[in-house]
């Protein structure tokens, strides 16, 4: 029989965004923690010295029963993702990360794994409940009859009945957290994998630069969404893991703006007042989406909260400082770390 450390924590994804914050609150909260990506080290977005630091490729099943052995938890935040522009145009690789999942999985089950979280996302929902830009916010059940975002959206939702499966087959405890746009420091702001907030402070951010003082905006920008601050998914993740809420939850903000109104946000932050060009052929996504978050506040009274316009001027501030080469300002973890 496998041997449990009560503190032993996996974070698949660990060098990724969500995976760095996670890692960095689970080990100032005492725990031992172990991290896996498949990017080199130097690719990561922090590098906790506190925590093994593994560079694994978890599609392999092997790789996963090595980074799951001797763990009391493992939190799956490892997927091959990115904005609009990635998923619209990687539906295979998107489709793939099915493998981490899976053998993520079976690997937690035979290492006798106590606890397991999966990252799900609002990607999963209908399509068809997603057409207007004035929203009715999404409920759990809305995922049913499945339609989900072709490719990406598919292998979530595929992952979490696959999750629930294992808990009912084999006892395995899973946690499933669905996901609304996240925003915040140490993540992708350019590259192609980018999201909405990071990258229209950078191009913001450029235009202010540059003096040029127009920006290109995908689709009319009437398109609605909601966006997370990076503290309220991770306590989310924390207290959704502690809880005994065994079916896929929604944990996004219910702020929704328009990508326009988003824009306003971070024009006032960087000071400035752009030209904007409409590029209706870009990739869009659905015309809205937004979070009911009856379920989370039913269950755990509490939801994320964190306003918009508060989590935007500290993600402005890092996008600003890293395209500045001020990283001696606001270094990443790795370097404050290694
Ligand atoms: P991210 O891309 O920053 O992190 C994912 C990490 O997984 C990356 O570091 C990547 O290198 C790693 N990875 C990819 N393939 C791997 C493999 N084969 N083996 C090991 N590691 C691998 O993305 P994120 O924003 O931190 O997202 C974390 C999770 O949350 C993902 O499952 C994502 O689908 C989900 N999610 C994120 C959002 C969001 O807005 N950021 C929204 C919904 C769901």
């Amino acid at each position: 029989m496998p041997t449990h450390d009560a503190g032993l924590m996996l974070v698949a994804g660990g060098g990724g965004f969500i995976g760095g914050w996670l890692a960095r609150d689970l080990l100032a909260r005492g725990y031992r923690v172990r991290c896996a990506d498949i990017k080199p080290l130097d690719d990561w977005y922090q590098v906790h010295a506190g925590a093994e630091n593994l560079v694994l490729d978890l599609k392999d099943l092997a790789n996963c029963r090595y980074a799951a052995a001797g763990m009391s938890r493992v939190y799956n935040l490892a997927a091959d993702m990115g904005g609009m522009g990635f998923i619209e145009s990687h539906k295979a690789d998107c489709m793939l990360s099915v493998l981490i999942n899976t053998h993520l999985l079976l690997a937690a089950r035979d290492a006798g794994v106590k606890r397991y979280f999966y990252a799900s996302s609002a990607c999963v929902y209908a399509a068809d409940k997603q057409t207007s830009t004035d929203v009715t916010a999404l409920r759990e059940e809305d995922a049913y009859p499945a339609m989900p975002e072709d490719g990406y959206g598919w292998e979530k939702l595929f992952s979490e009945r696959m999750c629930r499966h294992f808990r009912e087959d084999y006892g395995l405890e899973t946690r499933v957290a669905r996901f609304h746009n996240v925003y915040g420091p140490h993540g992708t702001f350019d590259g192609g994998r980018e999201k909405a907030p990071a990258a229209i402070c950078r191009k913001v951010i450029q235009a202010k630069r540059s003096g040029a003082l127009d920006i290109e905006i995908w689709g009319d920008g009437l398109q609605t969404r909601s966006f997370m601050w990076i503290d309220d998914c991770i306590e989310g993740i924390n207290r959704i893991m502690e809880s005994e809420i065994r079916e896929p939850i929604n944990l996004g903000s219910s702020e929704l703006v328009s990508i326009n109104h988003l824009v306003d946000i971070i024009e006032e932050i960087a000071g400035v007042l752009l030209v904007r060009r409409h590029d209706v052929d870009a990739p869009k996504g659905v015309r809205g989406r937004n979070s009911d978050n009856s379920l989370i506040q039913q269950l755990l009274g509490w939801e994320p909260s964190t306003p918009l316009a508060v989590g935007m001027r500290e993600t402005y501030d890092w996008i600003a400082a890293m395209m500045t080469g001020m990283d001696a300002a606001l270094p990443r973890a790795g370097a404050m770390n290694r």
